[in-house]
């Protein structure tokens, strides 16, 4: 046994355990705040929209489900990280006609933003028609097209995805 040296200290803490839990504590606040941003976005959406975006809705008229905010491009299964809940990537439809059989998020449906300001301004919206003549086959048909958000232009009655949209462009900015 050694002998006592006076103002000897034992090296306990020479190399000290790092704290535990900050990294949770961090990845929660994210998560708050990512969670606090979706809200945020969201709200936008319902103020700005308030009723079914679905033009001439026959979900609504029929069933009155209730209203949910849509995103263009589902979540993945990770979540989104906050990137994509955006009031401008974001619509306001019936949960039918977003997550049912024949709905948006089932692929049966399509919305076309056709300007800069994404879901903000005029969209153009698809269904997808079966070809009746050949199994297998379909195509996108148009049932409206906005001159500003939530507002249908019934000028336009036909349209293609991807068609040029200048006049809209120029009708959405002076209304
Ligand atoms: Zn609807």
């Amino acid at each position: 046994m050694s002998e006592y040296v006076p103002g000897y200290r034992f090296p306990l803490t020479a190399c000290p355990k790092p704290p535990k839990g900050e990294a949770l504590i961090e990845r929660r606040g994210k998560r708050n705040t990512i969670r606090t941003n979706e809200k945020k976005e969201k709200d936008i959406v319902r103020a700005k929209d308030k009723v079914c975006r679905w033009p001439h809705c026959e979900n609504c008229r029929d069933f009155k489900p209730r209203l949910e905010v849509a995103h263009m491009e589902p979540k993945g299964a990770g979540g989104d990280h906050g990137v994509r809940t955006r009031a401008d990537l974001m619509i306001l439809l019936d949960y039918l006609t977003h997550q049912g059989a024949k709905g948006l998020d089932a692929g049966e449906r399509f919305i076309e933003p056709l300007t800069e300001r994404g879901t903000r301004g005029p969209c153009a919206f698809y269904v997808k028609v079966y070809s009746e003549t050949k199994p297998g086959e379909w195509s996108w048909h148009c049932v409206g097209v906005e001159r500003s958000a939530g507002v249908l232009d019934p000028t336009i009655t036909e349209r293609v995805i991807g068609d040029p949209i200048v006049s809209i462009i120029t009708a959405s900015r002076t209304t």
